[in-house]
């Protein structure tokens, strides 16, 4: 195998990533691009968790924001993530990545529940296993899903795919020309100084298990590669 730093990852993809520029729904030319650059890493024989977002269809908060019952709206976010799956396995099938969907919550018709050791043994063949329905519970988001994964499946490192954001800024670098990119942080860096990387929940788990995160933009070519064989892009998270 050429050399690798990370041998096993777990890929978090927030929805908005797979909505491209129309901010909404499932854009075929983004989930085309991300298939290719997952099989770059694939080709190089890392095995690949990837945990899907589902905010580019529906977050909780917003049916909360709508009065809806907040468990309720959660369980429709987490169904979202399982499109967003579907969408994924379809992309990485299409050019030849062996692939198996499999949700928290069951759904036996189109994937397979979400077993710790078949997800394992999954990896060890060569099969990337995408991580459908988030925890399975409401209240929790998909960052904390991959922070659990990640633990759960002993992956290297938790790769944070960004939609066009190169890193970490002291504040959004959209709004504001003086906000500076962190190159490497620590968990409780995060939590202290309120940076928007991913909820607390997903902060104080990853800095239990002590994984290292990696945030970066997905939507330049060659970056997930890159990451993987330890160029220093975006910024790194230690627990
Ligand atoms: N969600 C949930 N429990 C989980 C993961 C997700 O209830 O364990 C719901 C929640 O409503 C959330 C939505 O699914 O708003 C979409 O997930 P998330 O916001 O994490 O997606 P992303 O921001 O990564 O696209």
């Amino acid at each position: 195998m050429t050399q690798v730093k990370y041998q096993r990852v777990v890929l978090k993809i927030s929805g908005e990533a797979l909505a491209g520029n129309n901010g909404t729904g499932i854009d075929p030319t983004v989930i085309s691009h991300l298939a290719e650059e997952i099989k770059s890493v694939h080709d190089l024989g890392v095995q690949i968790g990837i945990v899907c977002g589902g905010g580019n269809m529906w977050r909780g908060e917003t049916g909360e924001k709508l009065g809806m019952e907040r468990s309720q709206a959660d369980y429709m976010g987490m169904l979202a993530t399982i499109m967003n799956g579907l969408a994924l396995q379809d992309g990485l099938e299409h050019v030849g990545v062996p692939t198996r969907l499999q949700t928290s919550i069951e759904m036996r018709q189109i994937a397979e529940p979400y077993i710790r050791r078949k997800a394992i043994r999954h990896l060890e063949k060569g099969r990337v296993v995408i991580m459908g329905g988030g925890t399975g519970n409401p209240y929790f988001s998909t960052d904390t899903t991959a922070a659990l994964r990640a633990a759960e499946i002993n992956a290297d490192v938790i790769l944070m795919a960004k939609n066009g954001v190169d890193g970490v800024y002291s504040a959004d670098p959209k709004l504001d020309p003086t906000a500076k990119k962190f190159s490497e942080l620590t968990q409780l860096d995060v939590i202290s100084k309120d940076l928007k990387v991913m909820d607390r929940t997903a902060s104080s788990l990853s800095m239990d298990t002590n994984i290292p995160l990696i945030v970066f933009n997905v939507n330049t070519e060659g970056n997930i590669k890159k990451v993987v064989m330890g160029e220093h892009i975006g910024t790194v998270i230690e627990g």
